[in-house]
Protein backbone atom coordinates (compact mmCIF):
# COMPACT_ATOMS: atom_id res chain seq x y z
CA UNK A 1 0.00 0.00 0.00
CA UNK A 2 1.38 3.26 -0.67
CA UNK A 3 1.70 5.87 2.09
CA UNK A 4 -1.64 8.01 2.49
CA UNK A 5 -0.69 11.54 3.49
CA UNK A 6 -4.46 12.63 4.35
CA UNK A 7 -3.61 9.76 7.11
CA UNK A 8 -4.68 10.88 10.66
CA UNK A 9 -0.92 11.23 12.10
CA UNK A 10 0.26 13.16 8.66
CA UNK A 11 -2.59 15.58 9.35
CA UNK A 12 -1.52 16.32 13.34
CA UNK A 13 1.93 17.03 11.61
CA UNK A 14 0.63 19.42 9.43
CA UNK A 15 -1.63 20.89 12.47
CA UNK A 16 -4.57 20.31 10.36
CA UNK A 17 -5.57 18.29 13.54
CA UNK A 18 -4.47 18.97 17.04
CA UNK A 19 -2.75 16.94 19.12
CA UNK A 20 -1.75 16.69 22.93
CA UNK A 21 2.52 17.33 22.30
CA UNK A 22 5.11 16.53 24.79
CA UNK A 23 8.04 16.59 22.23
CA UNK A 24 8.72 17.58 18.97
CA UNK A 25 12.38 18.03 17.55
CA UNK A 26 13.49 18.35 13.43
CA UNK A 27 13.02 14.62 12.84
CA UNK A 28 10.59 13.50 15.34
CA UNK A 29 6.90 14.74 17.10
CA UNK A 30 5.64 12.51 20.33
CA UNK A 31 1.93 13.31 21.68
CA UNK A 32 -0.68 11.56 24.07
CA UNK A 33 -2.57 8.47 22.30
CA UNK A 34 -6.23 9.43 22.49
CA UNK A 35 -7.48 6.28 23.58
CA UNK A 36 -4.56 5.59 26.18
CA UNK A 37 -4.45 1.94 27.31
CA UNK A 38 -2.49 3.29 30.71
CA UNK A 39 -1.90 6.90 31.79
CA UNK A 40 0.72 7.97 29.97
CA UNK A 41 0.56 6.09 27.20
CA UNK A 42 2.44 7.90 24.51
CA UNK A 43 2.99 8.22 20.57
CA UNK A 44 6.25 8.69 18.90
CA UNK A 45 6.40 9.81 14.96
CA UNK A 46 9.27 10.24 12.52
CA UNK A 47 8.15 13.58 10.14
CA UNK A 48 9.40 11.66 7.60
CA UNK A 49 6.76 9.55 5.37
CA UNK A 50 6.65 6.15 6.43
CA UNK A 51 4.02 3.73 6.96
CA UNK A 52 5.52 0.91 9.00
CA UNK A 53 8.72 -0.44 9.60
CA UNK A 54 9.51 -1.66 6.06
CA UNK A 55 9.62 1.80 4.66
CA UNK A 56 10.78 3.47 7.37
CA UNK A 57 14.43 5.10 6.54
CA UNK A 58 17.24 4.29 8.75
CA UNK A 59 17.95 7.67 9.69
CA UNK A 60 14.15 8.57 10.70
CA UNK A 61 14.08 5.25 12.85
CA UNK A 62 17.20 6.03 14.78
CA UNK A 63 15.83 9.48 15.68
CA UNK A 64 12.21 7.84 16.49
CA UNK A 65 14.43 5.19 18.93
CA UNK A 66 16.12 8.38 19.96
CA UNK A 67 12.82 10.53 21.07
CA UNK A 68 11.44 7.32 22.45
CA UNK A 69 14.31 6.87 25.26
CA UNK A 70 13.86 10.41 25.99
CA UNK A 71 10.55 10.33 27.00
CA UNK A 72 10.09 6.84 28.41
CA UNK A 73 13.21 8.43 30.93
CA UNK A 74 10.89 11.53 31.25
CA UNK A 75 7.57 9.38 31.85
CA UNK A 76 9.73 7.24 34.23
CA UNK A 77 11.17 10.11 36.15
CA UNK A 78 7.44 11.97 36.01
CA UNK A 79 4.50 9.50 36.61
CA UNK A 80 6.71 6.79 38.17
CA UNK A 81 5.32 3.69 36.68
CA UNK A 82 6.77 0.53 37.36
CA UNK A 83 6.98 -0.54 34.19
CA UNK A 84 7.27 0.12 30.70
CA UNK A 85 6.06 -0.96 27.17
CA UNK A 86 7.52 -0.12 23.89
CA UNK A 87 4.93 -1.84 21.03
CA UNK A 88 4.97 -0.92 17.03
CA UNK A 89 2.49 -2.59 14.64
CA UNK A 90 2.65 -3.27 11.05
CA UNK A 91 -0.08 -4.15 8.98
CA UNK A 92 -3.41 -4.40 9.38
CA UNK A 93 -2.91 -7.95 10.73
CA UNK A 94 -0.57 -7.07 13.49
CA UNK A 95 -3.31 -4.74 14.54
CA UNK A 96 -2.16 -1.41 13.04
CA UNK A 97 -4.97 1.07 12.52
CA UNK A 98 -2.87 4.97 11.80
CA UNK A 99 -0.49 4.04 8.46
CA UNK A 100 2.33 6.31 9.43
CA UNK A 101 4.89 4.63 11.27
CA UNK A 102 4.67 5.38 15.19
CA UNK A 103 6.05 3.79 18.43
CA UNK A 104 3.70 2.94 21.60
CA UNK A 105 4.97 4.01 24.86
CA UNK A 106 3.15 2.55 27.64
CA UNK A 107 4.06 2.93 31.26
CA UNK A 108 2.71 0.03 33.50
CA UNK A 109 1.48 0.51 37.23
CA UNK A 110 1.60 -2.12 39.76
CA UNK A 111 -1.70 -3.80 39.93
CA UNK A 112 -3.10 -1.43 37.56
CA UNK A 113 -4.77 -3.09 34.39
CA UNK A 114 -4.09 -1.55 30.73
CA UNK A 115 -7.23 -0.27 29.03
CA UNK A 116 -8.21 -2.51 25.59
CA UNK A 117 -5.95 -0.96 22.67
CA UNK A 118 -8.14 1.99 20.95
CA UNK A 119 -11.32 1.22 22.78
CA UNK A 120 -12.05 4.53 24.75
CA UNK A 121 -11.29 8.44 24.03
CA UNK A 122 -9.76 9.95 27.10
CA UNK A 123 -10.94 13.24 28.50
CA UNK A 124 -8.52 15.92 26.79
CA UNK A 125 -8.30 17.71 30.00
CA UNK A 126 -6.86 14.65 31.28
CA UNK A 127 -4.58 14.03 28.46
CA UNK A 128 -3.97 17.65 28.48
CA UNK A 129 -2.23 17.54 31.72
CA UNK A 130 -0.36 14.41 31.39
CA UNK A 131 1.23 15.89 28.58
CA UNK A 132 2.47 18.96 30.25
CA UNK A 133 3.83 16.81 33.34
CA UNK A 134 5.89 14.62 30.31
CA UNK A 135 6.99 17.95 28.71
CA UNK A 136 8.08 19.38 32.12
CA UNK A 137 10.04 16.28 33.05
CA UNK A 138 11.40 16.60 29.33
CA UNK A 139 12.76 19.92 29.76
CA UNK A 140 13.90 19.17 33.32
CA UNK A 141 16.19 16.69 32.36
CA UNK A 142 17.60 18.82 29.15
CA UNK A 143 18.43 21.47 31.72
CA UNK A 144 20.06 19.59 34.25
P1 LIG B 1 -1.92 1.30 16.00
O1 LIG B 1 -3.08 0.39 16.30
O2 LIG B 1 -0.60 0.76 16.44
O3 LIG B 1 -1.93 1.74 14.55
O4 LIG B 1 -2.12 2.55 16.91
C1 LIG B 1 -2.78 3.71 16.52
C2 LIG B 1 -3.01 4.48 17.79
O5 LIG B 1 -3.34 5.79 17.43
C3 LIG B 1 -4.16 3.95 18.65
O6 LIG B 1 -3.64 3.59 19.93
C4 LIG B 1 -5.14 5.11 18.72
O7 LIG B 1 -5.71 5.25 19.99
C5 LIG B 1 -4.25 6.29 18.36
N1 LIG B 1 -4.92 7.41 17.74
C6 LIG B 1 -5.81 7.39 16.72
N2 LIG B 1 -6.17 8.63 16.36
C7 LIG B 1 -5.44 9.48 17.16
C8 LIG B 1 -5.34 10.90 17.27
N3 LIG B 1 -6.06 11.73 16.51
N4 LIG B 1 -4.51 11.40 18.22
C9 LIG B 1 -3.80 10.59 19.01
N5 LIG B 1 -3.84 9.25 18.94
C10 LIG B 1 -4.65 8.70 18.03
Amino acid sequence: MAYDTDNVFAQILEGKMPAHKVFENEHTFAFMDIMPVSVGHTLIIPKAEAENIFDLENEPGSEVFKTTKKIAHAIQASLKPTGLILTQLNGTDAGQTVFHYHMHIIPVYEKMPLRMHGKEVEDSDALAKTAKTIEQAVKDMDSG
